[in-house]
């Protein structure tokens, strides 16, 4: 999906997406719970969480080594670039820079507004891109609620209309 708007070169020379300072914590991916022992027998050092909303996340908290708000800690399966098998990526990595959010009485894929390449891609294609996904961000988001964040007008809506 991203390969349509955005090259390898713009990732490889950001990667801001797999790291988190302490005040985007509430970025980090959510990974679906039937994959969790999965991936902690794979990668034993991983360190997961369950947040109040139900989602399971990375706890990267002790990973921080200052005080310095713009420390940035990375996610445990970046090692220059993901090393999650597909199959057990977070659909948040997937739907990346999208992100499923409430909006009215339904739902939205908006753009997130901190990939600072995407926001040089064409509009347009961003709508085809959304578009393309859609359908299967919310067949997922039916079995995994909690992928599913509240309203924000930050966030640039790109496709709502599921009907
Ligand atoms: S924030 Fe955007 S440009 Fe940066 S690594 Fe993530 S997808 Fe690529
Ligand atoms: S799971 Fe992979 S793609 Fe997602 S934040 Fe971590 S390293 Fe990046």
């Amino acid at each position: 999906m991203l390969k349509d708007v955005l090259t390898p070169e713009d990732c490889a020379a950001c990667g801001f997406c797999c790291s988190f300072r302490r005040q985007s914590l509430n970025l980090t991916p959510y990974f679906a719970k039937e994959t969790v022992g999965q991936i902690s027998r794979l990668y034993p050092g991983a360190c997961f969480k369950t947040l109040p909303n139900g989602a399971v996340t990375i706890d990267i908290d002790d990973k921080y080594h200052t005080d310095d708000s713009s420390e940035e800690a990375l996610c445990p399966f970046n090692e220059v670039g993901c090393i999650l098998p597909e199959d057990l990526k977070p659909f948040d990595c997937k739907l990346w820079p999208f992100r499923l959010m409430k909006s009215g009485d339904g739902l939205a894929l908006a753009l997130v507004p901190t990939c600072p390449a995407i926001l040089k891609a064409d509009p347009e294609k961003l709508k085809e891109v959304a578009q393309s996904v859609a359908k299967e961000a919310a067949e997922y988001a039916k079995t995994h609620p909690e992928i599913v964040i509240e309203y924000r007008d930050d966030y640039q809506i790109m496709f709502s209309d599921w009907a």
